[in-house]
């Protein structure tokens, strides 16, 4: 997944660099920039003495030191009062220059933590929702693997109404588990002799309505492989491979892999990201779980948590990403 929500310290992440929510001094503070400081050692605070400060909105690179990664770049996120006194592009610009200096240094792997959510006062759902907003626009110009760090669980917060909205949403659709759903299927649709007669007689009915053409092609698709679906699907949408693969928050290799491994299985969150890049319809994205051996169930949060987002014709899988991150569940993508 070339963007990541993860739960850490981010003085722990193995990445080429992890970005600092410095001040304007650059000579360390409280929260995440004294924890870098800390772990990185006394070089770090020497190298940033010779910066010269840095700007709000701007960054700064410097090594890593004693920290697993090898640059800390130095960003200076707003300070925030209302939300009108342009805080929201100085964040924007923070996350952008800093995406911009790991790249002019080769980065391939970037950790940020959500600048301006702690001493500086951003609200942190608002804050969060301006990182993956423009680092999943960097990520579609660019090849990179970015993180965001989350410190801990009580600082995550995605807005409040769509947390309860959905929370609503699984209270009104989930199945317990318990229910017996293969007994309860064999009674829904155990047949008798009369509807095998009334099923074969439709059958011959709607053969003979659908042109011939046309049963062939949906013939065709019953024997269509996942891969050969997600193909298929790509070019009636009009959308090209990276587009796709991007949207879907998949690396391009693993879809290299789909597209030449005719009979690939994908595991069920890859098959849905592809769905949701897609934006196909509910019964699309049966379809095409189908053909990874998979199906949307209501005994299972993750699957209403999708259905949800389909359902509202929300497909940006970054968002679905967030919520399902809210609800403890695992993540769309590779
Ligand atoms: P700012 O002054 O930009 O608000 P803070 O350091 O106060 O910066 O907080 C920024 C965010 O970093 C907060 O959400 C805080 O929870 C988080 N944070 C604090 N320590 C760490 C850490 N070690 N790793 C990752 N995130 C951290």
């Amino acid at each position: 997944m070339p963007l990541e929500i993860v739960r850490n310290d981010i003085t722990k992440m193995t990445v080429d660099a992890i970005v600092n929510a410095a001040n304007e001094s650059l000579l360390g503070g409280g929260g995440v920039d004294g924890a870098i400081h800390y772990a990185a050692g006394l070089e770090l605070l020497a190298e940033c003495k010779t910066l010269g400060g840095c700007k709000t909105g701007k960054a700064k690179i410097t090594g890593g030191y004693q920290l697993p990664a090898k640059y800390v770049i130095h960003t200076v996120g707003p300070i925030y009062k209302d939300g009108k006194q342009g805080e929201k592009a100085l964040l924007e610009s923070c996350y952008r220059e800093s995406l911009a200096l790991a790249k002019a240094h080769n980065c391939e792997t970037v950790a940020f933590p959500l600048i301006s959510s702690g001493v500086y006062g951003y609200p942190k759902d608002q804050a969060l929702k301006v990182a993956i907003d423009i680092i999943s626009d960097f990520l579609l110009e660019n090849e990179m693997k970015v993180y965001i760090v989350i410190f801990d669980k009580a600082a995550y917060k995605i807005s409040e109404k769509l947390f309860s909205d959905i929370a609503e949403y699984i209270d009104d659709n989930y199945v317990d588990e318990h229910t017996d759903y293969h007994r309860e299927s064999m009674r829904m649709n155990m047949p008798t002799q009369a509807s095998i007669g009334m099923f074969e007689a439709n059958l011959c009915e709607c053969k003979a309505m659908i042109p011939e053409e046309d049963l062939d092609a949906k013939l065709k698709q019953i024997d269509e492989s996942f891969s050969q679906m997600l193909l298929r699907k790509i070019d009636e949408k009009g959308m090209t491979d990276a587009e796709c693969y991007k949207k879907a928050n998949i690396d391009r290799k693993l879809f290299s892999k789909i597209r030449s491994d005719v009979h690939y299985k994908p595991s069920k969150p890859t098959a849905i990201a592809f769905a949701i890049s897609l934006e196909l319809s509910l019964d699309e994205t049966e379809d095409m779980l189908k053909k990874a051996g998979f199906a949307l169930s209501h005994s299972n949060k993750f699957d209403i948590i999708i259905e949800y987002f389909i359902s509202k014709g929300n497909y940006n899988i970054f968002e679905i990403n967030e919520a399902l991150f809210a609800f403890d569940q695992s993540l769309l993508g590779a």
